[in-house]
């Protein structure tokens, strides 16, 4: 599994061109993109395409010749195979079948952003690419809204802007974010903000949204975590208070989000009562 730059040919390691240049084969993502790259370092060793819609197809192939002694090398469009990328099949074929797979590591977009984000990095979640769709993908950010740790995506550029704001919608204006955008490349930028800066920024500035881009947010404060807790026990008894009594609601909820009984049985009983009250023409 071969690492190739992200941008800057000058991060193409030795190891990595001389693994290259040594292997019997190269399997890769996009051979005529590969080639330009390859042609550059005087690298010869023979291509062969695998890509989403082939690597099913094309691994039996690839796992006989390296089971007979060749030895098969994996790289992607930029960066490291496998991350959003083709290659996992390959290598759990190769691991299956005892074969050794091993790392050349190098450049991975989501790395180097982290790098310079400067948000922190002790525990990150990389979740790849958000749904494209609106609904989806403010979906799967309403799921990421307690995530503790900072998180990082891939974006393409004409999705920055409503990824922003949409990011600002579900997870809050004020959590701290970085758009990274062509990096190791000639027009590198790093942007810092609160999310509602940035998407601010984005719809202003196109050139924010221009390139290859990496965003990282970062995670859920405490607060948070424990507010959208409290909501999701609220949200679920709400549901079984109209179905059953109220300690069976409770004891099922708490069993259901993973909350304390006696914690599910006072918020059972404070949901009714507000409920009562609300219905009370009285009041
Ligand atoms: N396997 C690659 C890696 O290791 O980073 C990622 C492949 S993924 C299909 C491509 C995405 O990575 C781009 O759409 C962009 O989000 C991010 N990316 C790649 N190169 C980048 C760069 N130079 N600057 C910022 N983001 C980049």
């Amino acid at each position: 599994m071969v690492a190739t730059p992200i941008g800057n040919l000058g991060d193409f390691s030795p190891r990595a061109r001389e693994t290259l240049a040594a292997c019997a084969l190269i399997a890769a993502e996009d051979t005529r993109h590969s080639t330009v790259l390859l042609r550059h370092f005087g690298i010869k060793t023979p291509l062969v395409s695998l890509h989403g819609h082939n690597e099913r197809e094309r691994t039996p192939a690839l796992i006989a010749r390296i089971a007979a002694g060749e030895d098969v090398a994996l790289i992607s469009d930029a960066g490291t195979p496998a991350i959003s990328d083709p290659g996992q099949a390959l290598v759990r074929a190769a691991a299956a079948a005892g074969l050794e797979v091993v790392a050349v590591p190098g450049p991975c977009a989501a790395i180097a952003a982290l790098s310079v984000a400067g948000l922190p990095t002790a525990a990150f979640a990389f979740e790849g690419f958000l749904p494209p769709r609106g609904g989806a993908r403010r979906r799967r950010l309403g799921d990421l809204a307690a995530e503790r740790r900072t998180l990082v995506f891939y974006e393409a550029p004409h999705r920055l802007r409503e990824m922003l704001e949409d990011g600002a919608a579900t997870l809050g204006r004020e959590r701290r974010a970085v758009v990274a955008r062509e990096l190791t490349k000639l027009h590198e930028q790093v942007h810092r903000g609160d999310l509602g800066d940035l998407a601010a920024r984005a719809a202003l500035e196109p050139s924010l949204a221009r390139g290859e881009i990496v965003v990282v947010i970062e995670g859920a404060a405490e607060a948070e975590t424990a507010d959208s807790a409290a909501a999701d026990l609220d949200r679920v008894l709400r549901v079984l208070l109209a179905e059953l009594p109220l300690a069976q609601a409770a004891r099922l909820a708490a069993r259901l989000v993973g909350a304390r009984d006696n914690e599910a049985y006072r918020r059972a009983l404070a949901l009714r009562e507000s409920d009562r009250s609300s219905d009370d023409p009285a009041t």
